[in-house]
């Protein structure tokens, strides 16, 4: 190893990310906010910083979120990237990417992109990259923002809560993923279907069984088939973001060994959570899809582990505690949206060791995978080369949720009081630990191919 090092990490728990490698005790050289080489922990090496662990934690690659609502410009009132980007650092998030369509304007034209680049400057403590918005009208638009750097596209099917951002028909969805394949883009769907949904009506009050039923397994079903037939007509790339119902997952699978180039994510919540413990107004709970049984939990999981599923994302979709109608506890009313930046890895894990999955297991579907999917070739592994983004992970303390320490603008959440599995310890942005005072995120744009 060189000896002009920032950083060395001497530690007997390394998870790297790549696929397949067990954890294993390394040495981690960092010069100039990159890995510089891995070896074998006692490596002889100096840095001006040595980071030696003990056996109580593991290091694992900076986690990828691709699925944050920061809400920024416009709706800071809910989040915000500085608050967003924080709640990011403690836990363990080194990346996230913004989605389109919860800030004022919403990310539809490059211009809107500049917008929300310069209301993100400055103020960020992780990497910041940003999807951009397909909505009827817009799709000469696509183009320039490919350009100007979004990763990829989000559209919706159904009513996406913001005036800013209509959903797309079948066609329209169509025709848009003909567009992304020739820019080599993709095209992440919120597959809930209208249609379904006009025929299920609206929920009202209280009963979570209630606003259940009007979103039934068959509303995403019929979505996610329109999806793949869009994807296949078009031979486009198609991703299903934050999927729930279980049902869809052997759809999925057939659609691919067809060769539909189709992906999909599920979210800490659906692995988590389940119908049966939402109690009678608690609107903490209500995001869409909805949580469903114990039985489809456990599908998910086995959908994750046949890799059916490609990685998880937290669909943080943060508002103010008065949107979530904590008082009025009417779910009709209620804002749907989960906010779980900060907690994802414990709810994962806490879940996954219960289950028998390891955590480098975790570490491919809440890192390498994610990161690969948005196209972020220096993220997501502890290999030479790339970017210096490590979470310092103590895999078997216990914690119990205090609302209170989440920073999230609004520290409304279903995990309160909850007890979960593994702490973050620090979180490493290229060589240098996040310190929440001095925003040192980047703003990520796509790599020209
Ligand atoms: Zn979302």
């Amino acid at each position: 190893m060189t000896v002009d090092l920032e950083l060395l990490i001497r530690a007997p728990r390394v998870v790297s990310g790549e696929r397949g490698e067990p954890e294993q005790a390394r040495a981690i050289a960092v010069s100039h906010g990159r890995i510089e080489a891995v070896g074998p922990v006692d490596s002889p090496a100096a840095a001006r910083t040595v980071l030696e662990l003990g056996s109580d934690v593991v290091v694992l690659p900076g986690l990828i979120d691709p699925h944050v609502h920061a809400c920024e410009p416009g709706n800071t009132g809910w989040e915000g990237f500085a608050t967003a980007t924080r709640a990011a650092a403690a836990g363990g998030v080194t990346t996230l990417v913004d989605m389109p369509l919860d800030s004022v304007p919403t990310t539809v034209t490059a211009q809107a992109l500049a917008i929300k680049r310069s209301a993100a400057d400055g103020q960020c403590h992780v990497d910041v990259g940003f999807w951009g918005g397909v909505i009827p009208g817009n799709l000469g638009r696509l183009e320039p923002l490919h350009k100007a750097g979004v990763l990829g596209f989000k559209c919706f099917l159904a009513n996406s809560g913001s005036e800013g951002f209509p959903p797309l028909n079948a066609r329209q969805m169509r025709d848009a993923l003909a567009i992304l394949r020739d820019l080599g883009s993709v095209l992440l769907v919120h597959a809930e279907s209208a249609e379904a949904m006009a025929a299920t009506g609206e929920a009202h009050g209280p009963s979570y069984a209630g606003y259940l039923a009007t979103r039934p397994r068959g509303v995403e079903n019929l979505a996610v088939a329109e999806v793949i037939e869009a994807a296949r007509a078009s031979r486009g790339h198609a991703h299903i973001v934050h999927l729930s119902s279980s049902d869809a997952l052997p759809m999925i699978a057939s659609a691919r060994r067809e060769g539909v180039r189709l992906t999909a994510e599920t979210c800490p919540h659906y692995l988590a959570l389940t119908a049966e413990e939402i109690g009678d107004g608690a609107t903490a709970f209500k995001c869409s899809p909805p949580v469903r049984e114990a039985a489809n939990r456990e599908l998910l999981w086995d959908g994750l582990r046949a890799g059916i599923l490609d990685f998880i994302a937290s669909d943080h979709s943060p508002s103010t505690a008065a949107m979530k109608e904590l008082g009025g506890s009417d779910f009709g009313a209620a804002w749907g949206g989960i906010s779980s930046l900060q907690l994802g890895l414990p709810i994962v894990w806490t879940e996954a060791h219960h289950r028998g999955v390891p955590l480098s297991q975790v570490a491919g579907w809440m890192a390498r995978a994610p990161a690969e999917f948005a196209g972020l070739p220096a993220k997501g592994r502890i290999a030479p080369g790339f970017d210096a983004d490590f979470c310092i992970f103590a895999p078997d303390e216990t914690f119990v949720v205090d609302p209170k320490r989440l920073h999230h603008r609004h520290p409304v959440t279903p995990y309160a009081g909850r007890n979960l599995r593994g702490v973050v310890r620090s979180t490493i942005l290229r060589g240098e630990v996040v310190d929440g005072q001095r925003p040192r995120g980047q703003l990520l744009a796509r790599q020209a191919a």
